[in-house]
Formats: structure tokens, sequence, C-alpha cells
């Protein structure tokens, strides 16, 4: 956008790094300051969002999320975009980069409906549901405020309704996107503002003609605002060539503090996963507990054979509409829950103090991956636990997370029946101490209770040590406290780590882990899929659907050819069966994958 009369008064530089936007930003504003008291409001106000010129209405919003302090890059970002610059930020997930982004666009506004006058474009439908739920959250209290997210697989009618209705901000995918550019339902006049989300993701995703294609139909007068995680040559090209005079803002990735949180690690069968996870649930009883799946499929499976155990659980995954995940999410803070199943994308930014564990039921696809499960507990300066499960073939990847975090994930076995006991016990005498403490809650009823005691003291002759036998046994049910389950399968997968342990102190030094390297050629193999030119397809579909379906990122999807009939596609090795059976019936131009490793 060209610059506005406010920022051609600024005398900073148009091209600056974090640090010298901030700088830059506070010289001008000092030459506005003179006495002491306003250099000390000012100071103030540089720590909450009151320096930005936010309107009551969101700084009220802003208050009642609890958000005390802008982040870095909102701090670096939030000026420029309300000054109306183009601007390209490096940044993460989870450094604040959506409110970064939509604060200022929220306020700039100049009407809450009509034709939309921001798009958003973002790589994934989860994405794009996400941010456009976090702008939701921060227009709560501006409810005219229409926000609409757009992407492949939902239903075209019900979003041309809303467009029709009117909407200002349209977050969507870019193929859902060009459709509505297309067929004219998203009408383009009066788009002021379009943001690239993860671009680098787009691109890895296949998706960068039709984000070119989108930017050529947007009207000239715009302003633009590119984040991405990394910046390759593709990112700062377009950059270039679409972009006014941006201002350029770094955020380093700051390592998360995840040495507050003890890691540990069961090597264990795929096919006993599900026996090893009731025990740890039963051995290590934490209030709040996160277990995390590579499918949706398998969050289902999880939390259907813990619900038949009598575990109180809930899953978070894709499939979940975004009312009802907040809902889940609220119901876990409170309480309410003890257990969520989740997948990683729906887990994004998931923030609750009372989770103590969190369980890799699945190995993540990445470092990064890990690093945000984990960091789901010890929340709040909060000590919290993480158990990884990895099967025989998965060993080698563990290295590489310790070197990740930094922090050893040490060795656990399969909590045997001595251990559950224990802590079964543990639990009950925690449990009693508690409620002899805080007695009753309605008082009156002690008193009946009393009286109900000696009454049976005195009928049966016995004394009260026996009477509150009884009443725990009553409290217990008929199950038996003590488990006496069969213990062999797990001596021998404790046994079985126990000898790999040895082999692999004799290699380690030779091993070379596949896990950095997951997109070389030697960590990949190569599958075939019945959808060809003859479909029509994209790489960018395959890439997106196997994305979708397996977690996998972008990067990690490797070389694409496609044939009239088929196409081959690399992925890395050791796909998971369940993984692969799924993949077989997903559809990509409505046609099944049926995927099949290539001979
Ligand atoms: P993002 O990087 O946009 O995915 O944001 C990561 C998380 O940080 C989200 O859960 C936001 O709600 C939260 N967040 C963003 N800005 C702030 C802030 N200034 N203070 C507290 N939390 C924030």
């Amino acid at each position: 956008m060209p610059k506005s009369k406010e920022s051609e008064d600024t005398s900073c530089s148009t091209e600056a790094s974090s640090t010298e936007l901030t700088s830059c930003n506070q010289e001008n504003s000092s030459n506005k300051t003179s006495t002491a008291i306003e250099d000390f409001v000012q100071e103030e106000d540089s720590n909450n969002f009151g320096a930005f010129g936010f309107s009551e209405v969101l700084l009220k919003t802003l208050a009642n999320k609890g958000y005390k302090e802008p982040t870095p890059i909102q701090k670096a970002a939030i000026p420029e975009l309300m000054l109306g610059r183009d601007l390209v930020g490096q940044a993460q997930t989870g450094t604040g980069k959506t409110a970064a982004f939509a604060l200022p666009i929220i306020e700039k506004l100049n009407k809450p409906g009509g034709p939309p006058q921001v798009l958003v474009l973002t790589p994934t439908r989860e994405l794009a549901i996400q941010v456009a739920e976090s702008f939701r959250s921060y227009a709560i209290d501006q409810p005219n405020l229409k926000i609409l997210s757009v992407y492949g697989g939902a239903d075209f009618r019900a979003q041309i309704n809303s467009l029709k209705r009117g909407v200002a901000i349209v977050v969507g995918t870019p193929g859902r996107v060009m459709d509505h550019l297309r067929q004219g339902t998203i009408n383009k006049t009066e788009l002021n503002c379009l943001v690239l989300d993860e671009a680098d993701e787009m691109l890895r995703m296949g998706f960068i003609d039709d984000v070119e294609w989108v930017l050529e139909q947007l009207p000239n007068e715009r302003q633009m605002i590119l984040f991405s995680a990394t910046m390759p040559s593709e990112i700062r090209r377009i950059s270039k060539q679409y972009l006014n005079e941006p201002a350029e803002i770094t955020i380093k990735a700051t390592k998360q503090k995840t040495n507050l949180i003890r890691q540990r690690h069961i090597i264990v069968q795929n096919s006993y996963k599900i026996d090893a996870l009731k025990r740890v649930l039963e051995a290590i009883s934490e209030e709040g507990v996160i277990i995390f799946t590579r499918t949706k499929a398998i969050t289902i499976t999880v939390a259907e054979r813990l619900e038949a155990s009598g575990y109180n659980v809930a899953v978070l995954n894709g499939d979940v509409p975004q009312n009802q995940r907040e809902r889940t999410i609220e119901r876990l803070r409170k309480g309410i829950i003890d257990i969520l199943v989740a997948t990683d994308v729906a887990a994004r930014g998931l923030d609750v103090d009372r989770i103590g564990l969190v369980i890799n039921f699945d190995m993540p696809f990445d470092k990064e991956a890990y690093i945000h499960r984990i960091g789901r507990t010890g929340r709040a300066g909060r000590s919290g636990e993480a158990i990884l499960f990895a099967n025989p073939r998965e060993r080698s990847f563990i290295s590489n997370l310790e070197r990740a975090v930094g922090q050893p994930i040490e060795k656990m076995n399969i909590p045997d029946n001595e251990t559950i006991n224990k802590n079964r016990l543990l639990k009950l005498q925690k449990n009693l101490i508690k409620a002899a403490t805080n007695g009753r809650e309605h008082e009156e009823e002690t008193l009946v209770l009393k009286t109900l005691i000696e009454n049976i003291e005195n009928e049966l002759k016995i004394d009260q040590n026996d009477i509150a036998l009884a009443a725990i046994s009553l409290a217990l049910g008929p199950s038996p406290l003590m488990i006496q389950e069969d213990e062999g399968w797990i001596k021998q997968a404790n046994q079985r780590t126990y000898r790999n342990d040895r082999r692999d102190d004799r290699s380690r030094n030779r091993r070379r882990s596949s896990f950095d390297n997951v997109s070389t050629e030697s960590n990949m193999e190569r599958f075939r899929v019945e959808v060809g030119y003859r479909d029509k397809v994209k790489p960018g579909n395959l890439v997106g659907a196997i994305a979708n379906e397996t977690g996998l990122k972008g990067r990690m999807i490797g070389r694409i050819q496609i044939f009239e009939s088929h196409s081959f596609i690399d992925l890395p090795k050791e796909m998971p069966k369940d993984i692969f059976n799924n993949l077989k019936r997903v559809k990509v131009m409505n046609r099944e994958l049926q995927i099949n490793r290539s001979v």
C-alpha cells in the first residue's frame, strides 16, 4: 500500500530489522514527550496494548483474554501495520504472529460487513479455521464484525450465502479462494488488505502458483502482509515483486522452556501400545493428561478404549467442529474431563494449566511437533511430565529429539503390577486423607453419620477399624483394588528394550539417524497412487491430501512425478500401517489414491 501521510513523516528506514524498527519508533515518540511524567506514562504504555492507539473495545477484549503485554513480534509489527505499511515477518507459530496482524486489521476495518475488505490465505484447512477463530476471539465484543473461513471439502453453498450476507474478513485456503474469486462470489472490489500466512508452507505444498494467481486478481491499492517461518528464495521473490517497501521483521524462534518437564520414553510394540498406555495412566496419576496421536482415526480408537476402562476422555481432532473444540478445552480446563486425545493440528496453541502429563502415543513427525506437544505441560511455571511411546523401529529417533530439547529423554519400563498397585494404594491413601481433613460438605450430616457408626458398633460389637474397612470397601466397589494381570508381555517387552540398549550402545557412534535428514533420498520410499493427468491432478493436490491425512509437513514430502493415470510420490520410510491403510481410501480429484509401495 502507498505509505500514509504519517509514515512519510517518519524518518525511519523502510527496511529495518525488528530492533531497528523499535528504536525508530522510540525516537519518534521521544520527540513528542518532554516531561518525566510523560516519559513514565510512555514507558508504562509500551508494556501494554494502549500504546498502539487501539480502541477501548479492543483493549477491553485483550484484557479479558488475559493478554497483558504484546509479544516481540506484536511490538514490532503492530505500529507498522497501523500505519498501513506492507510487512514481511519471519516468525513461527507460537510467537503471537496471528494477533500481530489480526489486531491492526480489525482496528482498521471501514465497516463490519459488506464486500470483503481483508483476505487471509493459509496453507491448510486447519490453519484457516484457527486463524478465523483467532479473528473472532479478538472481535468478540464487536458482534457485527463478520469473519468467514473458506476451504475445500466444506459446503460451497453455505459459504456463498455467508458471503452474500456480507463478510469483512475472509480466511481461506488458496484453492477454494480461487474458486470463489473465479465465480465472483468473493467480490474483490473492496479488498484492501491481503495476508499470506505461513507462506513457506504454501510454497512447500505446491500452492505458490495459486497464491500468485490470487495476488494478480487484487486491486493495486492494498496492504500486503506476508508471514513465513523461513524465507526460501521463492518467498523472497514474491515479497519483492508484490509488496511495496515492506517493513521487515525477524523474530528468532526462542528455545522453548522444556527443562521443567521430565521426559521419558517407553519402547513398546504397536500391538501393546493401548495396554501400555492404560498402565502408564494407572501408574502416574496426574490431573490433566493429553495423549497425542498421529491420525484422527487413532484418536477415536484410543479414546474409545480408555472410555471402556472408565476414564473421562474427550477427543480433539480436525473433524471436531471449532465451537465443540472450544467447549472441550474449557471442560478440560475445569476438570470435567481429565484426558484429551488429540492430533497435533487440533491441539495447536492449546494452553491449559492443569495438564500434568503429555503422552506421545505415536512418534511425532518432527522435532518441532515434539517440542510443541510436550510444551502443553509445564505451563505457568509448573512442572510436568512427558512420555514418548516408540516402537522398536523408532528407537533411533529418540536421540535426535534429545538433541532438539537439549535434555535426556530417560528410559522407562512399562509399569508392572507392583508399580500400579503401589500407586493405587497411594492414591487411595491421599483421597482418604483429603476426605478426613476436609470433612463432609454438608456438615449437618456429620452428626447423623457418627450416630450411625455408633449404632453399627453396638449392634455388631465390632470396632471402628472394621467399620472404616467396610466403608472403604463400599466406596471401592466390587473390582479388586490390586491388579494381578498377566505380566508376561511386559517382562518380554522390557527385556527386549534392555537387549536393544546394549546393541545400541555399541553402535551409537556409528549410527546415523534418519530423523534430521528425513527428506534425503535414502530415507524416502517411493509410492504409487492411482491418480494422474487424466484427473487433472497437480502436485499441490497430492501434497495437500497426504499432508492432511498423515500430518506430514509439506517439506517432508519428496519428489512427485505425474503420469497419465497414476503418479509416483516419495514419502518418509516406515509409514505406519494404519496411516498407509487410511491413505488408500483418501480421495484426490474425486478418485481414491489406492496408494501402494512402488516396486
Ligand atoms: P500464534 O503464534 O499466533 O499461533 O499465537 C500463539 C498463542 O499465543 C495463541 O494461543 C495466542 O492466543 C497467544 N497470544 C498471542 N499474543 C499474546 C499476548 N500478547 N499475550 C498472551 N498470549 C498471547
